[in-house]
């Protein structure tokens, strides 16, 4: 036992109550079920507009678009790709298609066409929805794709698309009251991730899956999380499961109000504190880093903010501090989650946080530490692979089972991520094992850039890894081997990557030139050689 004499039991149980969670309902009857009570509250406030939508008028708009994308032939499992940065009506549409039995594939809003065309051809995707300002990235990949035009809706008005504005004239007739649901086997959202290894899979959750997170992130009695009289700031993206989840609809189902923005901008982010107050703010470390730094941020703007809590990779302990100095919120919570999770598993709880803990198992969870090499279960304060179990955990990868064996074993599911599990019951991240790179939050898998550079004419082998950063977490950094006699310089490479991929995977972190790269006798890339030499590099400067 532990000096405290607290148990070494390896599994660390929620030590909260299990909540209920309704295994026989679909995601949207779960909101509905609430939204009739909420009516004239706000639940959506167009950040850049002004414009409110109250509950009563969501329910009615997700009626009429869901009608009219099942008189489009929409059907219970259809795949749907979704291509749009926040705005009020990403959320009626999400919800639309989850009515009608649709598996919503949110992807990044600023993909470039080729990222989107794999999008669309990897989902197997029946429709595209887009907005407005990614239309022109959309045709453009839905002729890459061999996608049929006519299969394209806009958010927003466009000529010669289906605009979400025709969708709303439905008269919601043809809403599908009574689907013969399987919650944990139908699919509701299909988002991508590349786990521990490899390219981006499609991630399967289903409706039960998104139902639990909801129920055990709005615990308002343990966690002290989100209450009906709470304004969100819907900065961070819905298309990734953290605001997806954890904000939207764990937000709407409390009956808070919800703004939407459609990025991130100092001035932007001041103003819609400015003028719509909201309570509480979910955000990542680089907002935090902002928070404590700019110059924009006054913490008379902040009195509202009651809560603060970040999420999607690691936030330094100084850089908490130094917000709560500066602007006085009474909270700061750190969150912990996967898309695998959908996504969160442990959250701060309302009181007693400790900054630089991920904070504890959220309800009906739990986890434990495994050594990376023997796989046997750790005790608490050993280091080692965090396993999480839960209701919230994936189904598995789309059509890959040989990731979704390695990934899930027993029940339990391996995050790739190194801890510690604390004698109370906290979780520290301290390390990563999988080859993820995070850059402001945002998933860069190294298979993908590694795949692309080899394409180039000059380039023989490379291996990318993440180049730690402050302000963004990490870069993502190429290691190139050129083929004999050929050559090609870094702003090259740079250029040719960037041409391709979305600005958050450019190889910000540079390219290096080598001989050869250091490899497993099994041909696994052994980035963490290139990761200690990088740091010790950089040590020596
Ligand atoms: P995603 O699927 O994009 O949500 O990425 C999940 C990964 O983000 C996790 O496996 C972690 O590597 C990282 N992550 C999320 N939250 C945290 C946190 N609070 N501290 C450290 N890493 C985190």
């Amino acid at each position: 036992s532990t000096d405290s004499g607290a148990s070494v039991e390896p599994v660390v149980r929620s030590p909260f109550v299990d909540v209920p969670i309704p295994s026989d309902v679909s995601l949207v009857g779960h909101m509905f079920d609430d939204f009739g009570r909420y009516g004239n509250f706000t639940a959506l406030i167009d950040g850049v507009s002004g414009r409110r939508t109250t509950y009563a008028e969501l329910q009615s708009e997700i009626v009429r678009v869901a009608s009219a994308l099942w008189r489009l032939g929409i059907r219970k499992g259809d795949v749907v790709t979704l291509f749009s940065e926040n705005r009020p009506e990403f959320i009626v549409m999400f919800l639309s298609l989850a009515a009608v039995g649709a598996v919503v594939s949110a992807t990044n809003s600023v993909y470039t066409s080729g990222e989107l065309a794999h999008a669309l051809t990897h989902a197997k995707a029946k429709l595209l929805i887009a907005s407005a300002e990614n239309l022109d990235v959309a045709k453009q990949a839905a002729v890459a794709a061999q996608f049929p035009l006519k299969d394209v809706i806009v958010l927003g008005e466009a000529a010669g698309f289906r605009p979400y504005s025709a969708l709303l004239q439905d008269d919601g007739k043809c809403f599908p009251e009574n689907l013969d649901w399987d919650p944990r086997e139908d699919l509701v959202a299909l988002p991508f991730s590349s786990g521990t290894t490899g390219l981006p899979k499609g991630v399967m959750l289903s409706h039960y899956n998104l139902v639990a997170n909801v129920e055990q992130t709005r615990t308002g009695d343990v966690l002290n999380y989100i209450s009906g009289s709470d304004v969100l700031l819907g900065v961070l993206p819905w298309f990734h499961i953290y605001g997806q989840v954890v904000v939207a609809l764990s937000g709407l189902k409390a009956g808070a109000s919800l703004i939407s923005m459609p990025k991130f901008s100092p001035e932007l982010f001041i103003n819609v504190i400015k003028d719509h107050k909201p309570t509480f703010l979910h955000v990542v470390p680089p907002i935090m880093l902002f928070l404590a730094k700019h110059g924009i941020v006054n913490k008379d703007d902040f009195s509202s903010v009651h809560t603060l809590v970040t999420a999607a990779a690691t936030c330094g302990l100084e850089t908490s501090r130094e917000v709560r100095d500066r602007l006085d919120v009474p909270r700061i919570r750190q969150g912990y989650g996967l898309t695998e999770t959908s996504p969160l598993t442990h959250v701060n709880p309302g009181e007693n946080y400790r900054y630089e803990t991920c904070g504890l198992a959220v309800p009906n969870t739990d986890y434990k530490i495994i050594d990376v090499a023997t796989g046997k279960d750790l005790s608490r304060g050993e280091e080692g692979e965090v396993c999480v179990r839960g209701p919230q955990v994936m189904k598995g990868y789309f059509n890959n089972e040989e990731a979704t064996r390695k990934t899930m074993k027993d029940g339990w599911l391996l995050t790739g991520d190194i801890g510690i599990a604390d004698h109370d019951g906290h979780m520290i991240i301290t390390d990563r094992m999988k080859e993820l790179i995070k850059y402001k939050g945002f998933q860069v898998a190294p298979a993908e850039l590694e795949s692309l550079l080899v394409t180039h004419p000059a380039v023989a082998d490379s291996a990318v890894i993440g180049a730690p950063d402050e302000r963004a977490g990490e870069l993502p950094r190429a290691y190139v081997v050129l083929k004999p006699n050929l050559h090609v310089s870094e702003d090259e490479l740079q250029k040719f990557i960037a041409d391709k991929v979305a600005p958050y995977k450019h190889l910000r972190g540079g390219v290096e030139f080598r001989k050869e790269i250091p490899k497993s006798a099994a041909g696994k890339i052994l980035r963490r050689i290139l990761r200690d030499e990088f740091a010790e590099k950089n040590l020596s400067q």
